[in-house]
């Protein structure tokens, strides 16, 4: 028996998760769902976008099932995914972007891993206003030694558990020298400790266009916050679209699932949502407390439904009148 924390989050989703609870209640594994609430819908119900009631059951369980969080843009209170990675030191952000023989795009053999360092970069929350008329703001970037390595390390070891043949580390090191050269070196550092994984340095924006031109050259990615943040935007156009990306948050002592995606305020409401990025999490999810055979039945049956193309949402066929619950079912329907 688990205990795991679920939050449904904003937006769709609960939508979405209410279908990912449910595909990976059908696999049999024995889990007692926590549900807290953080975000806007934490918010609205305590005042407060992350109550200590969430962090008591994360405390606890140190695994948490969390659905998209709405974080307003420029102003309100700060990102409670940011906070939340902070606060359990959740070093390691893991976004696989891989090709579905059913979705058709420009090309058909991407297999990346971004690996993004998930807890300080320029999203380390050091940012204010210089002058009183509030027209000039600056934000710190912080990179650090220990964090580099710590993410740098996790990169290539993802890379030999995983059987992935190259380490790209991705930075801006010929311009901001310090920061991102402190990064670049450390990778470096760590890069002869693995011969058995090639190693590869290419500068963010040229990395961009080559993964965009020749994706294939790329494997597993490690690069600082930001940047991860949107070169997994990047893949996961690669691949089909953001409704299928899952994300994987890993600290030494807790380990947060989530969808790459938002809460989409577009399509909330209207039974258009994609559950798999969700779905996805939740395999990862299950081989993460030790339920592997589990997360392969659910990816099974979710590659099984995508590759089909016909009970998916209209995102990924723009025929399609079956909607986020219809889908769900037919995954659960699928499952061996
Ligand atoms: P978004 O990811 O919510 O949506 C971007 C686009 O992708 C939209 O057109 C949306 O309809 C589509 N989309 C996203 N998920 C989809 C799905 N499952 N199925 C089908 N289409 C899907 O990004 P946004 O609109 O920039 O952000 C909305 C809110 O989400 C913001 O408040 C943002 O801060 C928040 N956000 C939260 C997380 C998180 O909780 N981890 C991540 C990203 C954004």
């Amino acid at each position: 028996m688990h205990t795991i924390t679920l939050i449904k989050g904003d937006g769709i989703g609960p939508s979405i998760m209410d279908e990912a609870v449910k595909v990976i209640d059908a696999t049999g594994v024995k889990i007692t769902w926590e549900e807290t609430y953080a975000g806007m819908s934490a918010f609205e119900k305590f005042g407060t976008p992350l109550p200590d009631e969430t962090m008591a059951s994360f405390d606890k369980t140190r695994v948490a099932f969390k659905g998209p969080l709405t974080t307003v843009v420029g102003t309100g209170f700060r990102s409670i995914n940011v906070a939340l990675r902070q606060q359990y030191d959740l070093y390691a952000n893991v976004r696989p972007a891989k090709s579905w023989a059913g979705i058709k795009t420009r090309f058909e053999d991407v297999d990346i891993v971004i690996v993004r360092e998930n807890t300080e970069g320029l999203y380390a929350g050091l940012e204010h206003y210089l002058t009183p008329k509030k027209d000039i703001a600056e934000s710190l970037a912080v990179v650090t030694r220990t964090a580099s390595e710590r993410i740098i390390d996790y990169a290539f070891q993802y890379a030999r558990d995983n059987h992935r043949q190259k380490v790209t580390v991705c930075h801006k090191a010929n311009i901001l020298k310090y920061t991102q050269g402190l990064f670049l070196d450390v990778a470096r550092e760590i890069a002869p400790r693995y011969p058995d994984i090639q190693f590869d340095e290419k500068i963010i924006d040229a990395a961009c266009m080559h993964m965009v031109m020749n994706p294939k050259q790329f494997d597993v990615v490690v690069t600082t916050n930001m940047f991860g943040d949107i070169l997994s935007d990047l893949t996961a156009g690669l691949v089909g679209g953001l409704g299928l990306i899952p994300g994987a948050n890993i600290g030494s002592d807790a380990a947060l699932f989530e969808a790459v995606h938002g809460s989409a305020p577009d399509i909330t409401g209207k039974n258009l949502a994609n559950p798999i990025a969700v779905i996805m999490a939740g395999a990862m999810m299950l081989s993460h407390i030790g339920e592997v055979e589990a997360a392969e039945r659910v990816v099974k049956a979710v590659e099984k439904v995508v590759n089909e193309g016909v009970y998916v949402t209209p995102d990924l066929n723009p025929n399609s009148k079956v909607g986020t619950i219809e889908m769900g079912s037919a995954i659960v329907a699928a499952m061996e």
